[in-house]
């Protein structure tokens, strides 16, 4: 497969970041059409893990995406193991001392637990703003994976003057970039990581599992397959090899990197590192 071409490294490379991914969620028993546009039904249906992000390092922090509380959990039939806000603890932060909030979009498994977070910003792409209050969700289909609750409270965040919004690609710090991609949802971002084993690419939901992108076969909650399939390609764009992407919500995520510490395997993993 011939890839876009790789952008270089800095010249002066930043500060590196290191990425933890905390798994605070599980879906088993899936079908292979709900991961895949035209599945074979007979082929493997990979479960669903679900994360948020941290990049950190010795100037500053961010949080990308926020989970699902409980009571999503119950209405939806996910197994929430620890809800995002709570884990933060674990490795050395607070949810109230959070200062920057990057939402990949606007789903409930993404964009839950905003009133979790007192003294953040939230970084968001205005298409998905827009995507998630306007005529799009008179349709069901696109509606389901939004929750009001989640959308009412970033519109209270919109009015206390605590949303960032970018169009298109914004760098937030050297070494830090965001993306639109869409295709799962309108205004879906990407963010473009520095780190000590170069660029890394936390995809969130442009690719929920690795067969997704290395396959090049869509996931079935879409907005825009076109954008979908380019989004691929922008994943292998942006980051320093194929090894260099994670997905949003595949179980290997926790296989292929180290836990951050004993006590912690299986549930937070270093991306930064190999
Ligand atoms: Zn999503
Ligand atoms: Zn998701």
């Amino acid at each position: 497969m011939r890839h876009p071409e790789r952008l270089p490294h800095p010249s002066s490379p930043p500060e590196p970041f290191e990425i933890i991914a905390i798994k605070y969620a599980h879906l088993g028993n899936r079908h292979p059409g709900e991961n895949f546009i035209l599945a074979d039904p007979h082929e493997f249906a990979s479960d669903l893990d679900y994360f948020v992000w941290v990049l950190r390092r010795s100037d500053r922090t961010y949080l990308i995406d926020t989970g699902f509380a409980q009571e999503a959990a119950n209405r939806r039939g996910r197994n929430l193991l620890r809800n995002p806000a709570d884990a933060l603890p674990l490795i050395g932060l607070d949810s109230t001392t959070i200062t920057d909030v990057i939402l990949t979009h606007l789903h409930y498994d993404h964009a839950g637990n905003l009133d979790r977070f007192p003294n953040a910003r939230f970084h968001l792409q205005d298409r998905d703003m827009s995507y998630a209050t306007g005529r799009c969700m008179c349709h069901q289909t696109l509606r389901a994976p939004f929750d009001l609750t989640d959308i009412l409270m970033m519109v209270r965040h919109v009015f206390a003057g605590k949303a960032i919004f970018h169009d298109g690609d914004a760098e937030l710090a050297p070494g830090l970039t965001l993306h639109r991609v869409g295709g799962h949802s309108a205004g879906l971002q990407i963010a473009r990581v520095w780190t000590k084993r170069g660029w890394v690419v936390v995809a969130s939901d442009a690719s929920h599992l690795y067969a997704n992108f290395q396959q090049r076969r869509p996931f079935p909650v879409a907005c825009g397959i076109a954008e979908m399939l380019e989004g691929y390609n922008t994943l292998y764009q942006l980051a320093d090899s194929p090894d260099h992407i994670v997905p949003g919500h595949d179980p290997l995520v926790m296989k292929y990197y180290p836990a951050v510490s004993p006590e912690l395997d299986g549930i937070a993993v270093r991306l930064d590192q190999t």
